[in-house]
């Protein structure tokens, strides 16, 4: 059992900025987070010490992370949260070399930094070898799968797909397109609020000028993923701009349909969420008065919004005024607002998947087998779409688009843990793979 005075979900760019702003202001502060090393999304992979090669080059996360190591905020990796109680005490599953170690943590304020994952919608040939989450083909690059030489269409909505195709192309991968789905109508307007946004306009400029080879097709989407010759792994891609359809033959395809905000355990705790996102007041604060929350869970906004939000969250936890830092605070909502509207999905989405394409990987449930029942619950109940190891985090999203169906309540515990666990759940016990206690309860 550990005690602190404050503590952080998440060691992405918002959790790192109100980690470090609240142990520079005196607040004793610990930081969980499952991966193993701070960084998040964007700097996935970055370590607590990173101050060397592999980050020269990217001045904001090397300062970042070096102000973060300076601040004494103490970093625990590898723990996932998979419950929480808002008068003040939350659980961990770390796993470990030899079986799983459930923690208890006390806080007296916490800042839920939770990030978001990618927005998957199914679609004939999702499930084959070869196609990825734009997002998700991203991180395995940065854990090191080489992509050099491969053919890439890159499909789906948001600025992620450009960040991504990007990314494929230093790595030697041949990106033949990128797919956007949304209009440019709706394109536009957004297109022009960047220059509000002079960071933002550069970046976007940067990454087109290393695409100047690859087609960036606006109002088009991926209708079929397509088996090769082999009938094992993706050959091409059926793409359709609402009127033509044409094929792209491909080695991979990276798709993505925009971000969903992680926000579980606020929900959880019982936070307000008018909508989809977090509710908070100009400090972070939610609507319980002890938990605060910066980044994507309160807004999909991008890098630096989720880095002021951070420290405004950091800053409110120990007592220190933000003032200074509302106002851009704002300016990035906006900017969130806009998002949102320009990557709105487009209704022939609805129609693509098939009654035999999978919708649930975890449980490999058809979306012919979920027509008939009048809501997620009666559906998961009958056939246990949302059940498995993800607990609906891909499956949820996508049938809520394609059926309006929203969860209706979020459950302890939020990921899978070995039952046996919770039988010792007032010590710190380790369970072995065999699901037997390591230490025997005192
Ligand atoms: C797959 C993916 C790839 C992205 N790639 C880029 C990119 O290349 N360029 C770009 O500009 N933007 C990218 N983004 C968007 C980027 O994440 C945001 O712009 C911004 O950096 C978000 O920062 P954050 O701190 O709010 O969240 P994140 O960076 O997502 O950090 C949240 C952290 O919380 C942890 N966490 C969540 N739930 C729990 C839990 N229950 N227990 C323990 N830890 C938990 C997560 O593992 C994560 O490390 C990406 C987003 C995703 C989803």
């Amino acid at each position: 059992m550990t005690r602190t005075e404050v503590l952080v979900i998440g060691a992405g760019p918002a959790g790192i900025a109100a980690a470090t702003a609240a142990a520079e202001n005196g607040c004793a502060v610990i930081v969980l987070d499952d991966n193993l090393s701070a960084g998040g999304q964007i700097w996935r992979g970055a370590t607590v010490q990173e101050t060397g090669s592999s980050s020269r080059g990217n001045t904001t996360k090397r300062r970042a992370l070096e102000r973060l190591r300076r601040s004494g905020a103490q970093v625990l990796g590898g723990r996932c949260v998979f419950s929480a109680e808002a008068s003040g005490m939350l659980q961990t599953l770390q796993e470990t070399g030899s079986g799983s170690l459930v923690e208890q943590f006390h806080f007296e304020k916490l800042i839920l930094a939770t990030g978001a994952r990618e927005r998957f919608l199914p679609f004939p040939g999702w499930t084959l070898p070869g196609v990825f989450g734009a997002g998700g083909l991203q991180s395995l690059m940065k854990g090191g799968y080489r992509v050099a030489g491969k053919r890439v269409v890159v499909a789906g909505t948001g600025p992620l797909l450009i960040a991504v195709a990007t990314h494929l192309a230093q790595e030697g991968a041949v990106v033949s397109s990128v797919v956007e789905q949304a209009a440019l109508a709706q394109l536009a307007p957004f297109a022009a609020s960047l220059w509000a946004h002079p960071a933002k306009l550069v970046q976007g400029a940067r990454y087109r000028a290393k695409l100047w080879k690859t087609s960036y097709r606006i109002g088009c989407w991926v209708l079929e993923a397509i088996a090769g010759s082999d009938g094992q792994r993706l050959g091409a891609v059926r793409v359709t701009d609402g009127t033509r359809t044409w094929t792209e033959p491909c080695d991979l395809l990276a798709c993505g349909y925009h971000l969903v905000p992680n926000t579980e355990i606020a929900q959880l705790l019982g936070c307000e969420l008018p909508g989809d996102f977090v509710q908070v007041d100009k400090t972070q604060r939610t609507s319980l008065p002890n938990v605060f929350c910066a980044g994507e869970p309160t807004g999909i906004a991008g890098l630096e919004a989720a880095m002021v939000q951070g420290e405004i969250a950091g800053l409110a936890c120990a007592g220190v005024s933000s003032a200074p830092l509302q106002k851009r605070a704002a300016a990035e909502r906006a900017f969130c607002d806009g998002m949102e509207k320009a990557f709105a999905l487009r209704r022939e989405l609805r129609s693509l998947p098939r009654p035999d394409t999978i919708v649930c990987r975890c449980e490999d449930v058809t979306f012919g087998s979920l027509h008939g029942y009048t809501g997620w619950t009666d559906a998961k109940l009958q056939t246990r779409c949302g059940m498995g190891p993800c607990q609906g985090r891909v499956c949820g999203p996508a049938v809520e688009f394609l059926l309006g169906w929203r969860p209706v309540s979020v459950r302890q515990p939020l990921f899978p843990v070995p039952l046996q666990a919770f039988c010792f759940q007032d010590e710190r016990v380790e369970i072995n793979k065999m699901n037997e206690p390591i230490k025997e309860k005192a």
